[in-house]
Protein backbone atom coordinates (compact mmCIF):
# COMPACT_ATOMS: atom_id res chain seq x y z
CA UNK A 1 0.00 0.00 0.00
CA UNK A 2 1.27 3.76 -0.75
CA UNK A 3 0.39 6.35 1.51
CA UNK A 4 0.77 9.97 0.42
CA UNK A 5 0.58 12.86 3.08
CA UNK A 6 -1.62 15.14 1.47
CA UNK A 7 -1.25 17.81 4.60
CA UNK A 8 1.11 17.54 7.68
CA UNK A 9 0.50 21.07 9.36
CA UNK A 10 -1.07 21.33 12.93
CA UNK A 11 -3.84 23.71 13.13
CA UNK A 12 -1.27 26.28 12.25
CA UNK A 13 -0.48 26.18 8.57
CA UNK A 14 2.38 27.19 6.49
CA UNK A 15 2.05 27.93 2.88
CA UNK A 16 4.18 24.24 1.91
CA UNK A 17 2.29 22.68 4.89
CA UNK A 18 -1.54 22.02 4.57
CA UNK A 19 -3.86 20.66 7.35
CA UNK A 20 -4.29 17.06 8.12
CA UNK A 21 -5.37 14.69 5.14
CA UNK A 22 -3.58 11.50 3.97
CA UNK A 23 -4.33 9.19 0.79
CA UNK A 24 -4.01 5.78 0.82
CA UNK A 25 -3.90 3.61 -1.94
CA UNK A 26 -4.32 0.20 -0.82
CA UNK A 27 -3.89 -1.56 -4.18
CA UNK A 28 -6.97 -3.23 -6.31
CA UNK A 29 -8.60 -0.12 -7.11
CA UNK A 30 -9.37 0.76 -3.45
CA UNK A 31 -8.41 4.44 -2.32
CA UNK A 32 -9.59 6.01 0.81
CA UNK A 33 -8.81 8.94 2.39
CA UNK A 34 -7.99 9.68 6.40
CA UNK A 35 -9.08 13.13 7.27
CA UNK A 36 -10.06 16.28 4.96
CA UNK A 37 -8.02 18.90 6.42
CA UNK A 38 -5.97 19.73 3.45
CA UNK A 39 -6.84 21.71 0.68
CA UNK A 40 -4.86 19.84 -1.56
CA UNK A 41 -7.87 18.06 -1.64
CA UNK A 42 -10.07 21.01 -3.93
CA UNK A 43 -8.32 20.54 -6.74
CA UNK A 44 -4.78 19.66 -7.04
CA UNK A 45 -5.07 16.04 -7.13
CA UNK A 46 -7.62 13.63 -9.38
CA UNK A 47 -6.69 10.54 -7.63
CA UNK A 48 -8.47 11.70 -4.36
CA UNK A 49 -12.09 11.68 -6.68
CA UNK A 50 -12.04 7.98 -6.46
CA UNK A 51 -11.76 7.65 -3.08
CA UNK A 52 -13.97 4.69 -1.25
CA UNK A 53 -14.10 5.66 1.64
CA UNK A 54 -13.34 8.91 3.99
CA UNK A 55 -12.22 8.21 7.51
CA UNK A 56 -12.48 11.16 10.16
CA UNK A 57 -10.49 11.34 13.33
CA UNK A 58 -12.43 14.03 14.67
CA UNK A 59 -14.22 16.93 14.12
CA UNK A 60 -11.67 19.86 14.71
CA UNK A 61 -11.76 22.32 11.52
CA UNK A 62 -8.28 21.11 10.68
CA UNK A 63 -9.60 17.66 9.74
CA UNK A 64 -12.40 18.03 8.29
CA UNK A 65 -12.40 21.64 6.49
CA UNK A 66 -12.63 20.49 3.17
CA UNK A 67 -14.80 17.39 2.94
CA UNK A 68 -17.53 19.28 1.45
CA UNK A 69 -15.48 20.94 -1.15
CA UNK A 70 -14.23 17.32 -1.92
CA UNK A 71 -17.76 16.13 -2.16
CA UNK A 72 -18.74 18.71 -4.69
CA UNK A 73 -15.78 17.55 -7.13
CA UNK A 74 -17.25 14.31 -6.86
CA UNK A 75 -20.50 15.69 -7.17
CA UNK A 76 -19.71 17.02 -10.44
CA UNK A 77 -18.26 14.21 -12.04
CA UNK A 78 -21.71 12.60 -11.88
CA UNK A 79 -20.17 10.21 -9.82
CA UNK A 80 -23.01 7.78 -8.22
CA UNK A 81 -20.90 4.63 -6.27
CA UNK A 82 -21.63 5.46 -2.68
CA UNK A 83 -18.55 7.32 -0.80
CA UNK A 84 -18.58 6.22 3.03
CA UNK A 85 -17.19 8.25 5.20
CA UNK A 86 -16.71 6.64 8.98
CA UNK A 87 -16.45 9.12 11.63
CA UNK A 88 -16.86 9.62 15.45
CA UNK A 89 -20.27 9.59 17.03
CA UNK A 90 -20.15 13.96 17.77
CA UNK A 91 -18.63 14.89 14.27
CA UNK A 92 -21.78 13.87 12.06
CA UNK A 93 -23.17 17.11 12.48
CA UNK A 94 -20.13 19.56 11.91
CA UNK A 95 -19.71 16.78 8.14
CA UNK A 96 -23.16 17.93 7.42
CA UNK A 97 -22.56 21.48 7.98
CA UNK A 98 -19.24 21.68 6.01
CA UNK A 99 -21.19 19.31 3.27
CA UNK A 100 -23.75 21.46 3.12
CA UNK A 101 -21.94 24.70 2.41
CA UNK A 102 -20.39 23.08 -0.63
CA UNK A 103 -23.28 21.29 -2.09
CA UNK A 104 -26.53 23.59 -2.24
CA UNK A 105 -27.46 23.20 1.28
CA UNK A 106 -27.77 19.17 0.61
CA UNK A 107 -26.48 16.04 1.06
CA UNK A 108 -25.57 14.36 -1.97
CA UNK A 109 -27.32 10.93 -2.12
CA UNK A 110 -23.81 9.18 -3.19
CA UNK A 111 -22.44 10.29 0.44
CA UNK A 112 -23.30 7.74 2.98
CA UNK A 113 -22.11 8.89 6.88
CA UNK A 114 -21.06 6.21 9.44
CA UNK A 115 -20.74 7.13 13.24
CA UNK A 116 -19.32 5.53 15.75
CA UNK A 117 -17.82 5.20 19.15
CA UNK A 118 -14.03 4.93 19.96
CA UNK A 119 -12.65 2.71 22.28
CA UNK A 120 -11.12 -0.63 22.19
CA UNK A 121 -9.40 -1.65 19.12
CA UNK A 122 -11.71 -2.98 16.81
CA UNK A 123 -12.56 -3.36 13.14
CA UNK A 124 -14.86 -1.23 11.85
CA UNK A 125 -14.38 -2.08 7.51
CA UNK A 126 -12.94 -4.17 5.26
CA UNK A 127 -11.80 -3.51 1.54
CA UNK A 128 -12.58 -6.60 -0.35
CA UNK A 129 -10.21 -5.97 -3.89
CA UNK A 130 -7.53 -5.25 -1.57
CA UNK A 131 -8.07 -7.16 0.97
CA UNK A 132 -7.68 -4.57 3.79
CA UNK A 133 -8.71 -4.99 7.48
CA UNK A 134 -9.55 -1.17 8.80
CA UNK A 135 -9.59 -1.23 12.43
CA UNK A 136 -10.22 2.11 14.56
CA UNK A 137 -9.57 2.82 18.47
CA UNK A 138 -10.07 5.77 20.79
CA UNK A 139 -6.99 8.53 20.41
CA UNK A 140 -6.44 10.57 23.77
CA UNK A 141 -7.55 13.61 22.20
CA UNK A 142 -9.95 17.35 23.56
CA UNK A 143 -13.04 15.58 21.99
CA UNK A 144 -13.75 12.01 21.18
CA UNK A 145 -10.80 10.93 18.49
CA UNK A 146 -10.04 8.03 16.79
CA UNK A 147 -7.20 6.60 15.16
CA UNK A 148 -7.29 4.12 12.33
CA UNK A 149 -5.05 1.18 11.41
CA UNK A 150 -5.08 -0.20 7.98
CA UNK A 151 -3.85 -4.00 8.16
CA UNK A 152 -2.70 -6.07 4.90
CA UNK A 153 -1.77 -9.39 6.04
CA UNK A 154 1.00 -8.71 8.61
CA UNK A 155 1.54 -5.76 7.50
CA UNK A 156 -0.13 -2.87 10.08
CA UNK A 157 -0.11 0.89 9.29
CA UNK A 158 -1.24 3.29 12.44
CA UNK A 159 -2.61 6.91 11.61
CA UNK A 160 -3.36 9.34 14.62
CA UNK A 161 -2.56 12.71 13.96
CA UNK A 162 -4.34 14.31 17.31
CA UNK A 163 -3.01 12.36 20.05
CA UNK A 164 -1.50 12.67 23.66
CA UNK A 165 1.33 10.04 24.49
CA UNK A 166 1.11 6.75 26.02
CA UNK A 167 -2.91 6.38 24.80
CA UNK A 168 -3.50 2.61 26.30
CA UNK A 169 -6.09 1.94 23.24
CA UNK A 170 -3.83 3.34 20.45
CA UNK A 171 -0.62 1.87 22.04
CA UNK A 172 -2.58 -1.61 21.82
CA UNK A 173 -3.58 -1.23 18.26
CA UNK A 174 0.20 -0.23 17.38
CA UNK A 175 2.07 -3.03 19.04
CA UNK A 176 4.63 -4.41 16.42
CA UNK A 177 3.34 -2.45 13.50
CA UNK A 178 5.14 -1.70 10.45
CA UNK A 179 4.60 2.30 10.54
CA UNK A 180 2.85 4.76 12.63
CA UNK A 181 1.62 8.28 11.48
CA UNK A 182 2.01 9.98 15.01
CA UNK A 183 0.96 13.79 16.21
CA UNK A 184 4.31 15.65 16.62
CA UNK A 185 2.12 19.55 17.62
CA UNK A 186 4.27 20.73 20.25
CA UNK A 187 7.63 21.72 20.55
CA UNK A 188 10.74 20.45 22.28
CA UNK A 189 10.51 20.53 25.60
CA UNK A 190 7.09 21.56 26.47
CA UNK A 191 5.44 19.71 28.78
CA UNK A 192 1.69 20.62 27.86
CA UNK A 193 1.10 17.79 26.08
CA UNK A 194 -0.99 15.61 27.90
CA UNK A 195 -3.28 18.28 29.07
CA UNK A 196 -3.83 19.53 25.52
CA UNK A 197 -4.29 16.15 24.05
CA UNK A 198 -0.80 16.64 21.53
CA UNK A 199 2.38 14.85 21.29
CA UNK A 200 5.80 16.49 21.58
CA UNK A 201 8.84 14.55 19.17
CA UNK A 202 9.91 13.10 22.78
CA UNK A 203 6.66 11.71 23.45
CA UNK A 204 6.14 10.38 20.10
CA UNK A 205 9.53 8.59 20.06
CA UNK A 206 8.45 7.17 23.47
CA UNK A 207 5.19 5.95 21.76
CA UNK A 208 7.21 4.25 19.01
CA UNK A 209 9.35 2.82 21.66
CA UNK A 210 6.31 1.06 23.92
CA UNK A 211 5.06 -0.17 20.88
CA UNK A 212 7.87 -1.51 19.20
CA UNK A 213 7.13 -0.37 15.45
CA UNK A 214 9.57 0.04 12.49
CA UNK A 215 9.00 3.50 11.18
CA UNK A 216 7.80 6.16 13.06
CA UNK A 217 6.26 9.19 11.05
CA UNK A 218 5.67 12.23 12.63
CA UNK A 219 3.05 14.58 11.44
CA UNK A 220 1.27 17.17 12.76
CA UNK A 221 3.73 19.73 12.79
CA UNK A 222 3.55 23.25 13.24
CA UNK A 223 5.43 25.67 10.43
CA UNK A 224 7.02 27.40 13.29
CA UNK A 225 8.82 24.69 14.27
CA UNK A 226 10.48 23.34 11.35
CA UNK A 227 13.08 26.01 11.42
CA UNK A 228 15.32 23.26 13.37
CA UNK A 229 14.26 20.13 11.93
CA UNK A 230 17.58 18.78 13.53
CA UNK A 231 16.57 19.38 17.05
CA UNK A 232 12.94 17.27 16.19
CA UNK A 233 14.61 14.45 15.28
CA UNK A 234 17.16 14.51 17.87
CA UNK A 235 14.19 14.75 20.44
CA UNK A 236 12.44 11.74 18.74
CA UNK A 237 15.78 9.72 18.66
CA UNK A 238 15.80 10.31 22.27
CA UNK A 239 13.71 6.78 23.04
CA UNK A 240 13.38 4.98 19.41
CA UNK A 241 15.95 3.57 17.56
CA UNK A 242 14.04 2.74 14.55
CA UNK A 243 13.63 5.13 11.50
CA UNK A 244 11.65 8.23 11.80
CA UNK A 245 11.00 10.67 8.95
CA UNK A 246 9.39 14.12 9.81
CA UNK A 247 6.61 14.40 7.16
CA UNK A 248 6.30 16.83 4.45
CA UNK A 249 2.99 17.47 2.25
CA UNK A 250 3.01 14.98 -0.95
CA UNK A 251 5.65 12.73 0.45
CA UNK A 252 4.77 9.37 -0.30
CA UNK A 253 5.18 6.50 1.71
CA UNK A 254 4.90 2.85 0.41
CA UNK A 255 4.68 -0.23 2.35
ZN1 LIG B 1 -7.76 18.11 17.08
ZN1 LIG C 1 -5.54 18.71 14.54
Amino acid sequence: MQVTVLGSSSFIPSLQRSWTSLFLNLGGGDAVLVDAGSWRLMGFRFDVLYTKRVYITHNHPDHTVFIGALIRRMRRTGRTHPLVIFCPTNTVQRLHQFIRIWNHNKIPSFVQIRAFTPGKPRTIDRLSSSKTEVKAAAACHTTLTAGYAFCQGDKRIIISPDTGPKCPTLLTMAQSANAWFHDCTFATGRLLSIRKGHSTPQNAGADAARANIQKLILIHISGLRLRNPQAIMAAARLHFNGDIVIARDEMTFTF
